[in-house]
């Protein structure tokens, strides 16, 4: 009861009082920061993006414990919320995830349409879900609850007036479902892996732009309030304990006379696979309470496994890096923390700085982001790639808290964006080897996949626009257009950097990300910034890019020199085959042998980049000026005519987009399934031997040839 006192207390004052001290903001010390202070730099009323700008803060106290015979983690929440709305709130909305893998629930239901009944078949003692056993306002008194399914409306006892703030207390149990999807119980080689996520009753957001957000839960994407999250959580001694926040009582759960033992270069010898040794036996009774404390983040996830081993890499800035990997794969695991130092080194660079004094890559086989963790696995150096893109995800959902259930593109896409923006610098080298054969030089293995791969789903017709629910993508057998959130919008975010020149591409992420940081954007805070940073009227772009689901599609139609004076006046006809509109970068190859770069704009605005000659704006809609002629003065004769040398524009047929009668023909080697060629017509062909009666064995050749033809697009 007096600890119960003690706690309210600290958190009446706003601080638990250990950390009330003042000390200068340093994201590896971001601990005596109060959340709601002046000194949190970060804190959206220091800065905020607009003035009259507000949104909710949150201050969560946990306190759980896990049953690893049951599987349910049981405990209670203390929440304190804080309306800075204008809005006198009557009631409030709590997201009860795991109760999307109950039976009945909205997802099992949907599922089931599909013929997929795999929640649908789950026992009772195999179903996930939360239950609330008792929640009561601040002063113990009861509050009325109803719940439909993964959403919960609470009434409050008094109305939460503007400014004010309000007490919810919750016992609640989350049982964790048979189903392993990112919240699950994964055991491997005789160990137990428990791995908490939406985990706990989590108050929906009410923002500024919608309100409350009511969205059930049908498996896409999260939505969080920032605040502080101080956790403890009760399990059996021998777990160690992986999660967002910073270890409060490291020296008693994790001394380092047992992180030396759990040093994961002790098992780099290992064979992969092998069974793990113990380390920290199991007493029956015999638990541990790890405590976490984490401020300015809008969620709180944690896993735990007795056979994790850690690797840690410390970055200049003070950030510290981990790398929890199971002992069995611990051989495959020795570059974890280093790569992931490398990704993070890479978008505080490149995008701003990481606002957060730890990461953790855990090996859950999982693929998933949460605040200072992410749930990751494969091994080394196939996990690179996934490392890049869910560290990624702590620029674009962890501290840019996008409404991703609503506008899944915002955090995906741009997380798709960064994670290639990183293989290219970390492993850009061992890729360039690769991608020599690639028909252009700039575009990475990674970049082209990526592109390809939204081709795929928008050439076979299954293209949408990006500003969709997340949940109303079409689930087509084979492609399911979700995944244009991420194709899509990296071939838009690589398009918007043809449009502006790579300099002004990066300053506009830069100043999204510094404006809107711990913040919750939308898709048109973005293109305020975009065209705010830029001077340049972006709207044509964007609208065309998110919102329809136009064909970007153009031809270089024939070359002609005309005799001057002082050499030749060179005439390019390009066509506009598609509806979208972009600029168009044309390079010349001169009979001479030099080149020459020229841009034909869109509009009075043009990227400017040193050798590049800007030409008269070409202005088309629908079928205005389909066609433009580029009228350019040149030495001598121009042989031929290239689109976007730098393959970034995202032309669906590229075959034309270079001047002359024949296509660049590719033969294929025989048996091998290559990469079909962005600008190349792919002939392959293969020895065919065949018997008959009359001629006996014969042999032959089969030959076939197509453009792009993984997607059955001859
Ligand atoms: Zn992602």
């Amino acid at each position: 009861m007096k600890k119960w006192i003690v706690l309210l207390l600290g958190l009446g004052l706003g601080v638990v009082p250990l950390f009330a001290q003042n000390r200068p903001y340093d994201p590896a010390h971001s601990l005596g920061i109060s959340f709601r202070s002046q000194e949190n730099p970060y804190y959206w009323k220091n800065s905020p993006p607009y003035p009259g700008y507000w949104q909710q803060d949150v201050d969560y106290t946990m306190e759980v414990r896990l049953n690893t015979k049951t599987h349910t983690i049981a405990g209670h929440e203390i929440l304190n919320y804080y309306n800075n709305s204008p809005d006198t709130l009557t009631f409030v909305y709590f997201h009860l995830y795991q109760n999307s893998f109950k039976k009945g629930s909205y997802l099992d239901l949907l599922r089931r349409t599909n013929g997929d009944y795999s929640i649908a078949k789950l026992s009772q003692k195999e179903e996930g879900g939360t239950r609330i056993l008792k929640i009561t306002d601040g002063l113990d008194r009861a509050l009325k609850v109803s719940i439909d399914n993964t959403i919960m409306k609470v009434v409050l006892n008094r109305p939460l007036l503007p400014g004010d703030s309000t007490r919810f207390k919750i016992e609640f149990t989350t049982h964790f479902s048979k189903i392993p999807h990112r919240m699950k119980y994964n055991p491997s080689h005789g160990f137990d892996q428990f791995t908490a996520t939406q985990w706990y009753p989590k108050i929906s957001v009410y923002d500024r732009r919608f309100g409350w957000t009511t969205d059930q839960h049908l498996g896409h994407e999260f939505y969080g309030e920032f605040g502080t999250f101080d956790v403890k959580i009760t399990l059996p001694q021998e777990f160690i304990v992986g999660a967002t926040g910073y270890l409060l009582n490291r020296n008693e759960v994790l001394p380092p006379e047992l992180m030396e033992k759990l040093k994961i270069e002790n098992f780099k010898n290992k064979p992969f696979g092998e069974k793990p040794s113990v380390i920290v036996p199991h007493v029956d009774g015999k638990t541990k309470t790890w405590h976490y404390r984490a401020v300015n983040v809008h969620d709180f996830a944690w896993t735990a496994d007795p056979s994790y081993r850690i690797g840690e890499v410390t970055l200049k800035s003070g950030v510290r890096v981990y790398a929890f990997a199971r002992e069995w794969k611990a051989s495959k695991w020795q570059d974890a923390a280093k790569f992931a130092a490398a990704v993070i080194q890479t978008y505080s660079r490149d995008i701003g700085p990481y606002g957060y004094h730890k990461m953790i890559v855990a090996d859950a086989d999982e693929g998933m982001e949460y605040p200072m963790i992410t749930m990751d696995g494969g091994e080394s150096p196939r996990y690179y790639g996934l490392f890049a893109h869910e560290e990624g995800h702590n620029w674009f959902y962890g501290m840019l808290g996008n409404n991703e259930t609503y506008r899944a593109f915002e955090d995906e896409g741009f997380t798709q964006f960064l994670t290639s923006w990183s293989m290219e610098r970390l492993v850009g080298r061992k890729i360039d080897q690769k991608t020599k054969k690639f028909p252009f030089k700039g575009v990475s293995r990674d970049r082209y996949r990526n592109f390809m791969a939204y081709l795929g789903i928008a050439r076979l017709g299954y293209d949408a626009q990006l500003t969709t629910h997340s949940d109303w993508f079409e689930n087509s057998v084979g492609y399911n257009s979700y995944r244009l959130v991420y194709y899509k919008t990296f071939t838009m975010l690589y398009n918007l950097q043809y449009v502006l020149g790579d300099s002004l591409f990066l300053k506009t992420l830069q100043k999204y990300f510094a404006t809107w940081k711990f913040r919750h954007p939308y898709e048109l805070d973005f293109r305020n910034v975009a065209i705010h940073t830029t001077h340049k009227d972006l709207n044509w772009f964007f609208d065309e890019w998110l919102n329809f689901t136009w064909s970007l599609d153009y031809a270089v139609k024939g070359v002609k020199n005309k005799k001057t004076d002082d050499g030749y006046l060179a005439e390019i006809l390009v066509k506009r085959k598609g509806q979208m509109i972009m600029p168009i970068d044309l390079e010349l190859t001169l009979a001479d042998g030099s080149k020459k770069m020229v841009t034909i704009p869109v509009d009075y605005w043009s990227k400017s980049v040193p050798g590049i000659e800007v030409l008269p704006n070409w202005y088309g809609i629908g079928n205005l000026n389909r066609t433009y002629l580029a009228k350019v003065k040149v030495p001598s004769k121009v042989k031929s005519a290239q689109i976007d040398p730098s393959g970034r524009l995202g032309d669906w047929y590229r075959l034309d987009n270079r001047s002359g009668i024949l296509p660049k023909i590719k033969v294929a080697k025989p048996f091998r399934s290559a990469e079909p060629p962005l600008d190349a017509y792919l002939l392959q062909w293969r020895p065919n031997a065949w018997f008959n009666d009359v001629d006996g064995v014969q042999l032959g050749i089969h030959l076939s040839g197509a453009y792009l033809n993984r997607f059955g697009m001859g």
